[in-house]
């Protein structure tokens, strides 16, 4: 794995893909514990959560479905502090189990307006799955119930995470190389 650059700026390899199938497959396997006689619904978080949503759902054996809507909050490396919804959410969860699959929980405050809005429809449980979670950026009252990786607040890409659009098609997970051995 080499060092990449996007937008000017350097980035170095963080996570393997070999790394990221073995985590992936672990929560699955939670999942399939805790969910798997529900006939949940995987509600796959766009654009940065898809591709691990497509490993994660074929990671699963259990009967299910799966839906996407879309939020946007990034500009650049930082987080806007607002969160647009793009595409909503069209199918009835009343009485369901929902697993909402994200790439990365930071602040929070997508998953936290993500939750509220669907607890007014009148879910059985929802449950919040992440590939990422930066525990020391969260501020918003919330906790993943499952995720893949722990990892410092600092800036990554890769394997569905981008820079302005750029970058989801790598297989590996980088970090910015500044930002790297702090
Ligand atoms: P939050 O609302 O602050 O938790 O941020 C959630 C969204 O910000 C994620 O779904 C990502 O799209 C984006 N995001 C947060 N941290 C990073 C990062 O390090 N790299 C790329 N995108 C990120
Ligand atoms: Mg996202």
């Amino acid at each position: 794995m080499e060092q990449v650059t996007f937008k000017g700026l350097t980035f170095v390899p963080f996570i393997k893909n070999e790394e990221i199938q073995e985590q992936v497959k672990r929560v699955a396997a939670e999942i399939t514990r805790d969910c798997g006689n529900d006939f949940p619904l995987f509600l796959c978080v766009l654009n940065g959560a898809f591709v691990f949503a497509a490993d994660l759902f074929r990671s699963v054996e259990f009967n299910t479905e799966i839906t996407f809507i879309r939020y946007k909050s990034y500009e650049g490396t930082q987080s806007t502090g607002t969160v647009r919804e793009v595409l909503g959410l069209n199918e009835s969860i009343e009485g369901r189990t929902v697993i909402i699959v994200e790439d990365i929980v930071d602040t929070g405050t997508t998953a936290c307006q993500l939750i509220e809005s669907l607890k007014a429809k009148k879910p059985k449980d929802i449950k919040l799955a992440t590939l990422l979670f930066k525990p020391d950026s969260l501020k918003a009252d919330i906790k993943p119930d499952y995720v893949c990786f722990n990892i410092p607040s600092k800036f990554i890409l890769g394997y569905g995470l981008d820079i302005d659009g750029l970058a989801r098609n790598l297989k590996d997970i980088y970090v910015l190389s500044e930002q790297a051995s702090e």
